[in-house]
């Protein structure tokens, strides 16, 4: 199957399409006609006769064997997530992170070199630096705004580009079809965390983009109960993970999560379009405040990549910060009494969050300024302003 590629009207069918996508299944005769996925708490899987048997172990990616391999419930999850984010395969892993690092090990190997941006997530970065680097792999770090940089980026040896657009502290992106283009000239393979937008909003497989991952334990769960991840792409590279790194990490989601996932999922695109108008209002109040100095969020016409950003995204979620002068022990402050965020890693549930950070290292200007992460959950937005307001004006 060839990847279908972007368009506006393409996006915004797809924005549409994904409620129906998340609440109907055509009817499964095997289950008595049971409207939601049933929990398989197996391991095994017995067969009527030892030529079904032979049949399932020669071609253990399409059949029910072993749970470390696949289990029906899991499966359900897997191909719900590859019909939203419009992939031909999808595999659920125990963790963001399993998904992530099962995803980089299925593409480079000893020597190679990657190329990632600056601001990934902590644990994938860390995982490139201290953990890959054991065994050869090096790995160059851009801002990834620019193509320049991508480019000069590049050696001889580069098998992986990884991308994460939008980053989710500083909320800056890369130009997805420009660096899938650039990293097939070079014959790299790239790998894009999509776990802000959500399936929902970004969909970078039709962008050219080899391999997507989600922490399924923010948006995609969304209700602070469940820790998973997903990888998504072609079947080809699918089929490589799923018998290699799938198999024999064995980093595998459980079918209780699955079925938790599952539930979480039906309401995937009403609760992003909840997140995305309430993001927007918090983050323009926030921008008129005299406490918040700059406002990071790609859905703000202030944004320097807004314009890229409303090309590439569908929609906007509601994890954005701002930068800011005022002491750090009164922002630390002024978040102690907020009353509807909570102070608390992590995003994606119901609830609000809120973190008091440093500008992230390597950005030379105001090393002194603070960002705070705000997460607007689904609370009503005005009182989350009001809330903010009365916290800081008692600061
Ligand atoms: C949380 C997160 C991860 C890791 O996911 P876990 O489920 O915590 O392992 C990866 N990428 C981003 C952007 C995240 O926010």
């Amino acid at each position: 199957m060839k990847q279908k590629e972007n368009t506006p009207q393409t996006m915004k069918r797809h924005r549409d399409h994904m409620f129906t996508k998340a609440a109907y299944d055509p009817l499964d005769t095997r289950h008595h006609g049971a409207i939601h996925v049933p929990i398989y708490q197996n391991s095994l899987f017995a067969f009527g006769s030892y030529d079904q048997f032979e049949q399932a172990m020669s071609g253990l990616q399409d059949h029910h064997v072993y749970s470390r391999g696949n289990n029906p419930t899991v499966s359900y999850l897997e191909q719900k997530l590859a019909d939203m984010e419009e992939a031909e395969s999808a595999k659920c892993f125990a963790s963001g992170m399993a998904a992530i690092s099962s995803a980089i090990l299925s593409v480079v190997g000893q020597g190679d070199h990657v190329v990632a941006v600056h601001q990934a997530y902590g644990p994938t970065r860390e995982f490139l630096s201290t953990y890959l680097s054991r065994f050869g792999v090096e790995t160059t770090y851009i801002d990834g705004g620019s193509m320049e940089e991508w480019r000069g980026a590049l050696r001889a040896n580069t098998r992986l580009l990884y991308l994460e657009s939008p980053t989710t502290m500083l909320f800056e992106l890369q130009d997805l079809r420009l660096v899938a283009g650039l990293a097939k000239e070079a014959g790299a393979r790239t790998i894009v965390d999509n776990t802000w937008a959500t399936p929902c909003f970004q969909n970078p497989l039709a962008f050219g983009i080899d391999l997507v991952v989600h922490s399924i334990s923010k948006y995609i769960g969304g209700h602070s109960d469940c820790i998973g991840g997903v990888v998504l792409g072609s079947k080809a590279l699918m089929e490589q993970i799923a018998s290699t790194e799938y198999m024999l990490l064995g980093g595998i989601m459980t079918p209780q999560t699955a079925a938790l996932v599952s539930k979480g999922l039906r309401t995937l695109p009403l609760r992003m379009r909840r997140h995305e108008e309430s993001g927007l209002q918090v983050a323009e109040y926030i921008g008129k405040q005299s406490f918040a100095a700059r406002v990071n969020h790609p859905g703000l016409p202030g944004h320097p990549q807004h314009e890229l950003a409303k090309r590439q995204m569908s929609g906007f979620s509601s994890l954005f910060s701002f930068v800011s002068n005022e002491p750090r022990e009164k922002l630390k402050e002024w978040a102690g009494r907020l009353q509807y965020f909570k102070i608390a890693v992590s995003w994606g549930g119901f609830e609000s969050l809120v973190t008091v950070n440093r500008l992230g290292a390597g950005k030379e200007e105001q090393m002194e300024a603070s960002v705070v992460r705000l997460y607007v959950g689904l609370e009503e937005p005005k009182d989350l302003i009001r809330d903010i307001n009365q916290a800081w004006k008692d600061a």
